[in-house]
């Protein structure tokens, strides 16, 4: 077969390499996706969809199809799986409607994300699909990336400019540039199962949670009839995988109580704490389990690989577009292993060490303390904040000057009323490019601003009932200029200088 040639290669079709896809077609870059297997995944996997990461697919085009197929969780509440017990703590994200839209946790099946955003890639005719197609060595050099890929035959070579490695957590890509995978495994063991239930135990509230001194199980209602079994026990990490029938049901029995189920599937699995040292290294580029992995605890794992790819996306287009490659794709690195290795990983961390390693008493103390926490409101919002990763920036990007007001942080999405008394949230304004956010109360439009796309909040424009924006500035009038992905880039009360301080943090030549 010919050379095939590519700005941008991807090696696999999980959720995060279909979200690069997306991603990079939402900027209008082309893309060509090899993945080994000849369809996606058909596991239920990952089943939450955080707030963050509805926002991203929401700028995507995409959201409301997710919405459609899932179910949202506005209140999530900790049900204790024995009768006539309290619950062990109760959590209304409604809290974050000021800085967000509808928050809530999704519940969807992975499977399912991978089916909704396939079709999302295939819509855009930006993205060449290559599955059965197995990426079997890589090399670069200055000017590009070179993938030899094996499709029933001899091998043909994928020429791009860059390549990114979403091939998760045994990664090809990882192993090519010689990188570790640093970290460790933790000492449990934990048993997933998905059983169907056809009976009235279908409507039990959930999740549901049963903490006994062997361990914690779970039960968490994916889809109509259809349960997730999650058994975490201290143990042998080197035991079987395989989970025998009777296990399964009692731990069915335990969380929904008697009665039966047809299990369709078990396994037992290791859990690691690991990423790699780098993120990128000069042409190549990791994202999702390729580059990090975590416990299943707070559901992040999926949602922070995605969110790799939505960081990555602007940079790629940004750097096709003849933006600063090294200081764009550095950032990359930098941003992404700060957020996911200090903030995503040591949250998964405690949790984990909390919740699913503690003896069934230090267990039974967090339930205890979680309920105290979550009735302090400025406690509960920190903690809702992080659970949904509304709270992850990057302040110490290397594009952004840490003395800047507000730099890194994820804007936030307050709902704007219009001059005609409509409402809309600031992110549905956004272009998928970069804007100013003027913000004035106290003067008049015509400052000219280094960016196309301006909203006027204020005078003259939307108002900020929140008065988050404002907050940004120290509240007092200025301009915050926000970043392809969201992100604060810049919030300043002057315009003096402004143009140079959009083109470094953007990247972007002056
Ligand atoms: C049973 C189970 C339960 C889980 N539960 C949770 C959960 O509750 N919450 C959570 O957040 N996460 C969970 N996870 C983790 C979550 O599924 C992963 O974080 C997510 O799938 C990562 O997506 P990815 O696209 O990075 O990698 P993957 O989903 O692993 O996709 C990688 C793709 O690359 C392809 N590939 C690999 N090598 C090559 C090659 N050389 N050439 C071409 N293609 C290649 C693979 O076939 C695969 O399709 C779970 C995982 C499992 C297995």
């Amino acid at each position: 077969m010919a050379h095939v040639h590519a700005p941008i290669a991807i090696v696999g079709a999980g959720p995060v390499g279909l979200s690069m896809a997306l991603g990079l077609a939402v900027h209008g870059v082309r893309s060509v996706l090899v993945e080994r297997h000849h369809r996606t995944s058909e596991r239920s996997k990952a089943p939450a969809i955080q707030q963050r990461t509805r926002e991203v697919f929401r700028q995507w085009g995409v959201e409301d199809r997710f919405l459609e197929a899932g179910v949202l969780r506005r209140t999530l509440t900790l049900n204790a799986a024995a009768a006539g017990r309290r619950p062990l703590a109760s959590i209304d994200m409604s809290e974050l409607d000021r800085e967000a839209d509808r928050p809530g946790l999704l519940v969807l099946e992975q499977s399912e994300t991978e089916r909704l955003l396939l079709e999302a890639v295939r819509e855009t005719g930006l993205c060449d699909l290559r599955f059965d197609t197995e990426a079997v060595r890589l090399r670069q050099d200055r000017d590009g990336a070179t993938l030899s890929c094996r499709r029933n035959g001899p091998e043909y070579s994928l020429d791009a400019a860059f390549v990114v490695g979403c091939d998760g957590a045994d990664s090809f890509v990882r192993d090519a540039l010689g990188l570790p995978f640093e970290g460790f495994t933790y000492a449990i063991r934990p048993m997933l199962a998905d059983v169907r239930i056809t009976d009235e135990r279908d409507q039990l509230p959930w999740p549901r949670i049963h903490n006994s001194r062997g361990g914690v199980t779970a039960a968490l209602r994916l889809s109509d009839g259809l349960w997730r079994i999650i058994r975490l026990e201290r143990g042998d990490p080197e035991k079987d995988d395989s989970v025998p029938d009777d296990e399964i049901e009692a731990r069915v029995a335990e969380t929904l109580g008697g009665g039966g189920c047809r299990i369709e599937w078990a396994n037992r699995f290791r859990i690691h704490l690991r990423s790699a040292p780098r993120f990128r290294v000069d042409r190549v580029l990791l994202a999702g389990d390729a580059a990090h992995v975590h416990s299943p605890a707070g559901a992040l794992g999926m949602n922070a690989g995605i969110q790799d790819a939505h960081n990555l996306a602007w940079k790629l287009a940004a750097v096709l577009d003849g933006g600063d490659a090294g200081r764009l794709l550095d950032a990359y690195d930098i941003e992404r292993r700060d957020v996911v290795v200090e903030s995503v990983s040591g949250y998964a961390d405690v949790l984990t060490k909390v919740f699913l390693q503690a003896p069934a008493v230090v267990r039974a103390a967090a339930f205890v303390l979680l309920r105290l926490c979550l009735a302090i409101p400025p406690v509960r919002r920190r903690m809702l904040r992080r659970a949904t990763m509304i709270d992850l920036g990057y302040q110490d990007s290397p594009l952004l000057d840490s003395r800047e007001r507000a730099a890194g942080v994820r804007l936030p999405n307050p709902l704007l009323r219009s001059h005609e008394a409509t409402h809309v949230r600031l992110y549905d304004l956004l272009p998928n490019g970069p804007a100013i956010l003027d913000v004035a109360e106290h003067r008049d439009a015509g400052t000219a601003l280094p960016l196309e796309r301006v909203i006027r909040i204020g005078r003259g424009g939307y108002h900020d009932g929140s008065g988050l924006l404002r907050k940004l500035l120290g509240g007092r009038d200025g301009w915050i200029v926000v970043r392809p992905d969201r992100h604060v880039a810049l919030a300043r009360n002057t315009a003096d200088g402004l143009g140079a301080s959009v083109h470094r943090a953007l990247g972007t030549q002056a």
